[in-house]
């Protein structure tokens, strides 16, 4: 008999609707005393199921629904299906793994019915975030079917050090299973990618690599021949690279990390395109600054910068930011150029950083029409009642 997790009145309405999480606030009382990690089963107030998942204690989100079903039992044979379904479905809908893409995400927490499980696959390797205790108590389970369905021989672990605190376990990046290599290795859009393993000097930002921007950087290839490009916030040059393959005329990548920009010069040499890209490395803001007094104007610029809203009280400084960042791309842009604007700041909505953008564009003294706005690589599902999953947006705009 696992513990049963009661629910308060109006607080039923979100979880019945789709969103897994069950907040500290929504907690009623819990029956039995779980331990952490241990399987609960959560119930409305008049006491009919609304799903199970592992107990976090100490979380402000002490419960992630795994699943609606309150027979299931959410042992090593659940965590291997979820685990093949996540497979299954990228072959099948999104063509992942292709020989041109070796790389994506295997599992998006949420968006595969696992929340605290983040898998990204790097050719034949992946690395793995655990976001709660209850699954990093099954890691052996989860390794054993990553290693089953997802055909990779190595499995790197990397830490989240917010996740860590909050639910209480210690992970040091690095390798779990298979034999140690320094690099993650795979094909995006035919390039050649070749990025430092977590726990390797200069290991990744995050989990190595940014898979949910494939699809934008797949669009701004198409866009790029003939074209002069600029990508800002270029880390090892997803964009800067996809536009050199698409034939631009000249691209230049600037980020602030020293070991982006060392790797992102090697990736260039070894595909034999750094005869087309030149790495900058500084501050986007007065590289932006210095290329506009320069007088320089490019074809397509790329701004994605980090998150600069980590939470809903910091959405209104981040957008003052965004309009200024905004500006400063708009004007290095050329006549008739292609503005390829990006926000991963889950807090700041498509509406505000859509303000954000033409604020700053009629700061420039320019108008931006919208082409289109995208978000995150089919890779990167989210529940549809889970606003949190759609985090990133990505806008492309011409500017007459
Ligand atoms: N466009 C990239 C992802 C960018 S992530 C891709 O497609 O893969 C954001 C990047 O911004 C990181 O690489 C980080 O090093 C860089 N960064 C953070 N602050 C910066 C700053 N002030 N100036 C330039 N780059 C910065």
């Amino acid at each position: 008999m696992s513990a049963i997790v009661h629910l308060r009145p109006g607080f039923v309405q979100p979880v019945w609707a789709g969103h897994p999480w069950v907040f500290a606030q929504a907690i009623a009382r819990t029956e039995g005393s779980p331990g952490a990690g241990d399987e609960v089963l959560v119930l409305d107030p008049q006491g009919k199921a609304l799903g199970r998942g592992y107990w976090s204690p100490g979380s402000a989100i002490p419960v992630r629904l795994l699943t609606r079903d309150a027979n299931a039992t959410l042992d090593a044979r659940f965590l291997a299906r979820r685990i093949a379904e996540a497979a299954r479905w990228r072959r099948e809908v999104a063509n992942l793994p292709s020989p041109d893409h070796t790389g994506y995400r295997l599992v998006n927490a949420e968006g595969d019915q696992l929340p605290g499980l983040t898998v990204d696959v790097f050719g034949d390797a992946a690395s793995v975030q655990f976001g709660t205790v209850g699954l990093k108590r099954r890691e052996e389970a989860i390794f054993d079917a990553l290693a089953e369905h997802a055909r990779v021989t190595r499995l790197y672990e990397v830490s989240s050090e917010r996740h860590q605190q909050r639910e209480g376990f210690t992970v040091t990046d690095g390798l779990v299973r298979g034999s140690p290599s320094p690099t993650l290795d795979f094909v995006e859009g035919g390039v050649r990618f070749t990025v430092p393993a977590p726990g390797a000097e200069g290991g990744g930002q995050k989990t190595g690599y940014y898979f949910d921007q494939r699809e934008n950087r797949a669009l701004v290839g198409s866009l790029a021949k003939g074209r002069r490009v600029l990508d800002a916030y270029s880390y090892v040059g997803g964009f800067a690279l996809a536009a050199a393959k698409g034939g631009a005329r000249e691209v230049r990548s600037v980020d602030s990390s020293a070991h982006a920009i060392a790797a992102g010069e090697r990736i260039a040499r070894e595909n034999g395109l750094d005869g087309v890209i030149t790495h900058t490395r500084g501050d986007a803001k007065t590289v932006l600054t210095q290329l506009a007094d320069a007088g320089e104007r490019f074809d397509l610029v790329v701004l994605d910068p980090p998150k600069l809203a980590h939470s809903a009280r910091e959405v209104e400084k981040a957008t003052g930011h965004y309009r200024r960042l905004n500006a400063m791309a708009t004007r290095v842009l050329a006549p008739g150029g292609l503005l390829v604007t990006c926000s991963c700041s889950g807090s700041v909505n498509v509406d505000t950083f859509l303000r954000a953008v033409s604020a700053g564009v009629r700061d420039a003294g320019r108008d931006a029409s919208v082409l289109a706005v995208r978000g995150a690589a089919t890779d990167h599902p989210s529940p549809v009642a889970f606003a949190e999953g759609r985090y990133l947006k990505c806008v492309v705009a011409r500017v007459p």
